[in-house]
């Protein structure tokens, strides 16, 4: 199937590394203006290094103010992509406020944000859009240690819902893809100890992880018109784990 994003605008979020990085490539090569938002300059240098086109922004999303000033300039855009989040993995009995508050600030809080900012834009214009929010099979099904991940993860799903309720009206659609376990930097925090690992593919019908293509693959056409009537959708990228 051909995807083509010429013409379009598109932000994506923690384009530094892993998915995100890889979605801002995917999107530039498909011919959209890609600006790539994350928090660290020497990803943002590489990644404009690899593809001159796209536009730099280094925020810490996790700031709100400095979030609204990074990214109101923008200008127009038709794609969104909400990648960026942090998962760290503590025991319930041992989560702490401020641990709390860092995930829910990125995970949820800036998804609420950059999503607001953009569709406010959408919506002046009447130009319509398509929005993806990168969740996970940890919104649907309980893992150990992902007390504070999964309920970011959950509450993610149910934004993506609500915006899809809301912004349904003005043409924008609102849809998230939720993988499995993919070995980027933030997979192999998780993942890397092969007996843990060995527990999860064993509990995947596929019985392998995810690859990253796998998921950008299907966040393009998430975003692209080949999915025009699906909106609010959780869309599983994890070879059959929450169908089990
Ligand atoms: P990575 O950790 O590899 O990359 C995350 C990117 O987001 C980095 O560039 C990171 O920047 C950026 N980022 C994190 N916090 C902030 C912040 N406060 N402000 C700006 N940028 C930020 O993660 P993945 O590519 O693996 O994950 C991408 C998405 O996929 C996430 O939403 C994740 O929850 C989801 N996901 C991942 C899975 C996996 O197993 N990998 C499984 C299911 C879902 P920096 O490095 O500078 O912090």
């Amino acid at each position: 199937m051909e995807i083509s994003f010429a013409g379009k605008r598109a932000l994506v979020t923690g384009a530094g590394k892993g998915i995100g990085r890889a979605t801002a490539l995917a999107l530039a090569r498909c011919g959209a203006k890609v600006t790539a938002v994350t928090r660290t300059q020497a990803d943002l240098n590489t990644l404009v290094q690899e593809c001159e086109s796209i536009t730099p922004v280094c925020v810490d999303l996790a700031d709100w103010g400095a979030t609204e000033a990074a990214i109101q300039d923008v200008g127009p855009i038709d794609l969104l992509v909400n990648n960026a989040a942090c998962a760290n993995l503590q025991p319930f009995l041992e989560v702490t406020p401020d641990e709390f508050d860092q995930s829910f600030n990125v995970n949820v809080k800036a998804v609420l944000h950059v999503s607001q900012i953009v569709a406010r834009g959408m919506k002046a214009r009447g130009s319509g859009g398509s929005i993806v929010n990168v969740s996970s099979q940890a919104s649907q099904c309980a893992l150990r240690d992902h007390a504070v991940y999964c309920s970011t993860k959950g509450a993610l799903d149910m934004l993506t819902k609500v915006m899809a309720l809301e912004l349904g009206p003005h043409q924008i659609r609102v849809n998230s893809v939720n993988p499995t376990v993919v070995m980027t930097e933030m997979g192999r925090l998780g993942w890397s100890d092969p007996e843990k690992s060995k527990t999860m593919t064993s509990r995947i019908p596929l019985g392998r992880f995810a690859e990253v293509e796998d998921v950008v693959n299907s966040i393009l056409f998430l975003l692209s018109d080949k999915s025009n009537m699906t909106n609010g959708i959780t869309l599983p990228v994890d070879g059959g784990f929450l169908a089990c």
